[in-house]
């Protein structure tokens, strides 16, 4: 079998394109989405993820604006910031780039952000509405996930889905959604033993780890869906996914790409929150 991609390039490009004429609107109703970012620090690979964000918003419309700050701004100085923006009407989304340098405690910073503007979906708030099914924003990297997924036009209900990897940003959030649409849900993580037998049998798998190509062909179980979230260099510095790319698409059904899988979809989920915390405080 050879896989079938699925472009979270190409579908974030059609999503965009719907919220686009979505901004049209509420910017017709006087209201214009704005989002603002606060990056601390000069992490490359942070300053490349505030591009994109920049870049998607202004595809769609949204206004946004980055501030930057020195590795060396207090904790003190940051929760002063995020109350201002908080109480700033203008401001729907509002979000702190992680990681943050090691002297911030960044639960205190994810803490002080109004659930309302978390677009994000990192707020114990917002992580607890997910939890129990209600109304709130859905972190965008899982959320995202589904889309794909869904994209493939396969069901996931009754599905076995696999999950490696139990961060808080990633493989906790996708397997609580992967649970809300049906599906049948295995955790895996480093303490997993058996790894490979488990992968095997799922029908989804999710890649959710931080190694680069760990996950090779014979992980999967013929005709999975294969959603790959890494995002790591190889030996040769090759950007390149938690699977290897040659081996798995010879045995999965559907695999994402890296770049161009999940990673689009992220900063367009991001989009979509910003839109929906723009409509919420509309209302
Ligand atoms: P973390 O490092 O927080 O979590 C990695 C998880 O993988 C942990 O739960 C860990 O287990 C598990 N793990 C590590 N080694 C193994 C192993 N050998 N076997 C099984 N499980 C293992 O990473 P994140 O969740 O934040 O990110 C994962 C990857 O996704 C990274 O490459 C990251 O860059 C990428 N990413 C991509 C995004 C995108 O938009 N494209 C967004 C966010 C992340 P344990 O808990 O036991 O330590």
């Amino acid at each position: 079998m050879t896989a079938k991609i699925i472009s979270g390039k190409d579908l974030a490009t059609k999503i965009k394109a719907d919220l686009k004429d979505e901004v049209r609107e509420l910017i017709e109703s006087g209201i214009r989405p704005k989002l603002v970012v606060i990056l601390v620090g000069d992490d490359p690979a942070s300053h490349t993820y505030v591009r994109g964000k920049e870049r998607a918003s202004e595809e769609v419309g949204i206004e946004s604006e980055v501030i930057r700050h020195d590795a060396t701004i207090t904790q003190e100085e940051l929760l002063t910031e995020i109350a201002r923006l908080n109480a700033d009407s203008s401001v729907n989304g509002l979000l702190v780039q992680l990681p943050l340098p090691k002297h911030i405690n960044e639960k205190a910073i994810i803490n002080a952000i109004d659930p309302i503007k978390d677009v994000d979906g990192f707020h114990p708030i917002n992580v607890g509405k997910m939890m129990i099914g209600d109304e709130g924003y859905l972190p965008c990297t899982p959320y995202g996930i589904i889309e794909l997924i869904k994209e493939t036009g396969i069901e996931i209900r009754g599905k076995n889905a696999v999950v490696i990897g139990r961060s808080n940003i990633v493989g906790k959030p996708v397997s609580i959604l992967l649970l809300r649409e049906d599906a049948t849900v295995t955790v895996a993580h480093s303490r997993t033993r058996d790894l490979k037998e488990i992968t095997k049998r799922a029908e989804i798998l999710i890649c959710a780890i931080g190694r680069a190509e760990m996950i090779t062909g014979d992980y999967i179980g013929e005709g999975a869906v294969v959603i790959d979230v890494g995002t790591n260099r190889n030996a040769e510095g090759k950007y390149v996914g938690d699977c290897d790319f040659e081996t798995v698409s010879k045995v999965a059904g559907f695999i994402t790409p890296v770049p161009g899988g999940v990673g689009p979809m992220t900063i367009t989920m991001l989009m979509k929150n910003t839109i929906a915390a723009a409509k919420r405080m509309k209302n």
